[in-house]
């Protein structure tokens, strides 16, 4: 029997989850030298094959955090070819094939160009490498405290604390108290159950098995060549083959209706004579759904705990992501004493409007897909001028359809904080928030796009933790009177002059001020007389909404 202890453990943030985005959460608290506990109620990290592919916004996220080369080492190699096919097996050729650029491909692009695209590439890493990485690197952190084997189990709060009790493996009840706490605690989060907070959406649409495969030399023996999705045209199953980061392992999604069936329709799907072994087998449900709230007081859910999205498209762990980086300065500066009363509040102003669209833009993604699948007949395999048009009917539906699931740059990149409190509002409508083509805008809630500078270092790179003042195109606006407005705040403010001809031309405005997660709030040739309520605005002293 295990001995009650009343021992009382002090923190800044608690953190309850270590997947993937309470673990981001921890790193950029961390980098912020903010105190945080995080307790995992697993003793390890994820075994199971869940995501495989951190989009390009998160590889950005993960550079800032100084760890996007971490990530790609332990990821699919950066010279494989990430293609997505439609055949009717792995040996047959295939019906369709959309060609995606390797990470080596995509990176040397992206060195060529200066268009105010994205940073880095998307990579692909299996949820169960990302997150013992991510781990590691919190663990060598001072300020944070990682504690696997540690279970929430309630919480309460008042208007200065949140206490929490905990239970460890090797002790019973613990207390721990701490200024917030960040649920990241996925789809059955005990923190949204507990604040009482609904989902709102579609829950349970489909259960499907997801099964992992050992199988070495099948990268290298595939005739239609190497990718990273392949889709087996054969309903109603509808088998679906994703490459894992080792390239020796494989995951394989179908409707089986038995554990058991997933070992034969992968073989059926490899129509070749080769080894392999099932590692495991798991069930999943699809939901599309999204908290009422993103929290309340001192309290908030981040990630799944917040949004469940089906995978296709990649828009659950990512924008989980997007949800940490967007609090984690939020709590850094509200903790630091500079952050305004609108600060915390704005999390939920600007998050869940993304959490809403994303979960759209996977229902779009997933309609895509069905959308193909739908001209699927029994006679796809004959060799027939019917069995022929099956094929090519199919084929071109997946041309079109599967792009919604690969070519969403501007709904991985491309969203804008409309209507923040915290950001300074700009006269009309600004550009479609929801277009799934990346355009590269300054327009005051969007991410600042990227941009070389001479000098060939990135310009993200040179921004700092706090805001930054982007001076652009040599100007000689005077910039005093914000500069003053800040350092009465005592928020932090870099300034950064950018000669450069080209980043004037991208961010089309003399003046830009940035904040800490690399979204615009304000934008002008000179500032107003007013600029110091752009220092009230952005940093949560004053809101935009009246
Ligand atoms: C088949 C499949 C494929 C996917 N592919 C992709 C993809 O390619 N890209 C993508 O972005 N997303 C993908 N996703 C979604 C992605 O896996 C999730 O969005 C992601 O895991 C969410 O991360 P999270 O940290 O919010 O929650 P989780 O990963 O669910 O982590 C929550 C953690 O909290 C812990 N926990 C729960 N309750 C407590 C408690 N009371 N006390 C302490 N700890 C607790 C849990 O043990 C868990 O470790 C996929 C999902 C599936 C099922």
């Amino acid at each position: 029997m295990t001995e009650s202890t009343n021992r009382v453990v002090e923190t800044q943030v608690l953190i309850v989850g270590a997947g993937p985005v309470g673990l981001t959460l921890a790193l950029d608290l961390g980098r912020r030298s903010v105190r945080c506990t995080l307790i995992e109620r697993s003793a390890t990290s994820i075994q199971l094959p869940k995501m495989e592919r951190c989009n390009a916004r998160t590889m950005e996220i993960y550079r800032r955090l100084g760890i996007a080369e971490r990530v790609r080492d332990a990821g699919l190699p950066r010279n494989a070819p990430m293609d997505v096919f439609l055949a009717l097996s792995l040996t047959d050729p295939p019906l369709a094939h959309l060609p995606c650029p390797s990470v080596a491909e995509a990176t040397a692009e992206i060195a060529a160009r200066n268009d105010g695209g994205l940073l880095e590439p998307y990579q692909l890493i299996s949820q169960y490498t990302l997150e013992p990485l991510l781990r590691s690197i919190a663990e060598t952190l001072p300020s944070v405290n990682v504690r696997f084997g540690c279970e929430l189990i309630s919480f309460t709060q008042d208007t200065s604390s949140v206490t929490a009790v905990v239970q460890s493996v090797d002790s019973a009840d613990e207390t721990i108290r701490a200024s917030y706490l960040v649920g990241c605690d996925g789809g059955s989060s005990t923190v949204r159950k507990q604040l009482g907070i609904p989902l709102q959406g579609e829950g349970n649409i489909r259960k499907l098995r997801q099964a992992l495969f050992r199988c070495d030399d099948l990268y290298e023996r595939i005739p239609m060549g190497k990718g990273r999705h392949y889709h087996i045209a054969e309903g109603p199953l509808f088998p679906f083959i994703i490459l894992q980061d080792s390239t020796r392992h494989w995951t394989l999604h179908a409707a089986a209706s038995s554990d058991g069936e997933m070992a034969e329709i992968f073989k059926k799907s490899l129509a070749m004579p080769i080894a392999f072994e099932m590692l495991s087998v798991n069930e999943w449900t699809q939901h599309l759904l999204c908290a009422e709230h993103y929290g309340e007081g001192r309290v908030f859910v981040a990630g799944d705990a917040a949004h469940l999205v089906i995978p296709t498209g990649g828009l659950g762990m990512n924008t989980g992501v997007g949800d940490a980086i967007d609090l984690s300065w939020k709590l850094a500066a509200t903790l630091a004493g500079w952050g305004g009363p609108q600060l915390l509040a704005s999390y939920e102003a600007e998050r869940r409007p993304i959490g809403l669209r994303n979960v759209k833009a996977s229902r779009a993604a997933m309609t895509g897909r069905l959308g193909w699948r739908a001209a699927y007949k029994p006679n796809v395999r004959d060799n027939t001028p019917e069995g022929a048009a099956t094929r090519a009917r199919m084929a071109a539906l997946f041309d079109i359809q599967q792009r919604k699931v690969t070519e969403i740059l501007g709904i991985e990149a491309g969203y804008r904080y409309v209507d923040s409190p915290i950001i300074w509002p700009e006269p009309g409508d600004g550009p479609d928030p929801d277009n799934p083509h990346y355009i590269p805008t300054t327009w005051p809630g969007a991410r600042l796009p990227h941009v070389w500078l001479s000098d060939g270092l990135a310009l993200h790179d040179r921004l700092g933790l706090g805001f930054t003042l982007l001076r652009l195109g040599g100007t000689h606006a005077d910039t005093s009177s914000l500069e003053q407005s800040f350092r009465e705040l005592h928020a932090p403010l870099d300034l950064l002059d950018a000669p450069a001809e080209r980043a004037r031309e991208i961010y089309q405005y003399d003046l830009l001020l940035v904040r800490p997660d690399l979204h615009v709030v304000w934008r002008g040739n000179k500032l107003p007389h007013d600029a110091a309520k752009i220092a009230a605005v952005a940093t949560g002293r004053l809101s935009t909404r009246v």
